[in-house]
């Protein structure tokens, strides 16, 4: 199978990442978990969700519009993959 650009990154692609926790995915994507209703970063320190429990997003934003709360555990960063701010909300 060829491989997509950077921001079209598989459901298998990003589930690997979440599980490794792979900090080069932070920005790429966002995993959320609908057990829980928490959306996090791909290298959040907190225990790895069930994969039928994922839900991927894209933008932050998104995930917020559906419901989802940020981890307070991983600073979630929002923006662009270079130039991200830190989500205020998310660290108190
Ligand atoms: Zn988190």
């Amino acid at each position: 199978m060829r491989r997509r650009k950077e921001e079209t990154v598989e459901r298998e692609e990003k589930i690997k990442a979440v599980k490794n926790k792979e900090k080069r995915y932070d920005g790429q994507f966002f995993v959320a978990v609908k057990s829980t209703k928490i959306v996090c970063c791909p290298s959040c320190s907190s225990r790895t969700p069930l994969e039928k429990n994922m839900v991927f997003f894209d933008a932050l934003e998104e995930a917020l519009k559906n419901g989802y709360r940020p981890c307070k555990r991983c600073k979630l960063k929002i923006g662009g993959s270079k130039k991200w701010q830190t989500l205020l909300f998310c660290l108190k």
